[in-house]
């Protein structure tokens, strides 16, 4: 498989440090042959990223904040000056303000709902309206959810809500871009510890419940979560669009806790 991912070249939004899930997929395509651009956050992530960068052998680190059209349209013209054409994205962006991310959905505001929703959803779709122009020959957009879309859980609130549109997105965009050979597909990740998931309220308690509850008894890595992005990303996916891919140790199909599970 070494070859897999030879002459691509695809963009990873999302990378805070080496915990974020986007580096897990990002050294998965490199360790296959693809060529990477990154963008970061702000100024605060540039001096994280850029070393990650460095390492994959990327010579495209720009700054990108989803909720600038300008900074989005300047992304996306440095990788058609410098490429021309791209393979695959990889969107693995989210916020919400984290007072919100504890006790109940039903007290969220209006303010952090449409903020959410701005960043967490609406940004893939622009993504998804600026990479088509430039994935001429095809490709692949990924972005990452969670379980919390589907089911209610402790804590997720307005992120579960948000995730419910994303997932949602990733149908209408496949829809849409199906015709141009491009696929559309979200990962559904466990949960891991990253920055984004510390945000959320009682984290650990979620981690040892999957461990305890899932069928495989553990967590997930972001190197695994890296892997499953590889297939999804390179020609191995080829006939995979519109999927919500769980990549979370099974648990997506467990009803009832693991009456062997010990306390917690
Ligand atoms: P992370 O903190 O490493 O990554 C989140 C990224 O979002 C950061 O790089 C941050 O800079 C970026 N971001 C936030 N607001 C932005 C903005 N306005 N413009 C540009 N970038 C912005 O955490 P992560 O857990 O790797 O999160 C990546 C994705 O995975 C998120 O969509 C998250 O919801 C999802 N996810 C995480 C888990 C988990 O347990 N960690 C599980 C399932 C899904």
């Amino acid at each position: 498989f070494k070859g897999l991912m030879a002459g691509k070249r695809g963009l990873i939004m999302g990378v805070a440090n080496n915990r974020s899930i986007a580096w897990g997929i990002a050294k998965s395509c490199a360790a296959h042959g693809a060529e990477l651009a990154f963008t970061y956050q702000g100024d605060a992530l540039k001096k994280r990223v850029e070393p990650l960068a460095a390492e994959l052998g990327s010579k495209i680190v720009v700054p990108c904040d989803v909720t600038d059209a300008a900074s989005m349209d300047a992304t996306f013209d440095t990788i058609a000056k410098q490429w021309g054409t791209l393979d695959f994205v990889v969107h693995a962006i989210a916020f919400s303000d984290k007072d919100e991310l504890t006790g109940r959905y039903v007290d969220t505001t209006a303010d952090n709902f449409t903020k959410t929703m701005f960043i967490s959803v609406y940004s893939f779709t622009a993504v998804a309206q600026r990479a088509e122009k430039l994935m001429t020959n095809g490709g692949s957009l990924v972005t990452l959810t969670y379980y919390g879309a589907e089911k209610w859980m402790p804590h997720y609130n307005v992120m579960g809500v948000a995730k419910a549109g994303l997932e949602a997105s990733v149908r209408y965009l496949a829809a849409d871009l199906g015709p141009k050979a491009i696929r559309v597909n979200a990962i559904s990740a466990g949960p891991i510890k990253t920055l984004a998931a510390s945000g959320i309220g009682d984290f650990r308690y979620i981690l040892r419940w999957n461990e305890y509850n899932s069928p495989l008894r553990r967590t997930v890595t972001i190197d695994e979560v890296g892997d499953s992005g590889l297939y999804l990303l390179s020609d191995l996916g080829r006939g995979v669009t519109g999927e919500i891919l769980h990549v979370d140790a099974g648990y997506h199909i467990v009803g009832m806790k693991n009456p062997d599970a010990p306390d917690i």
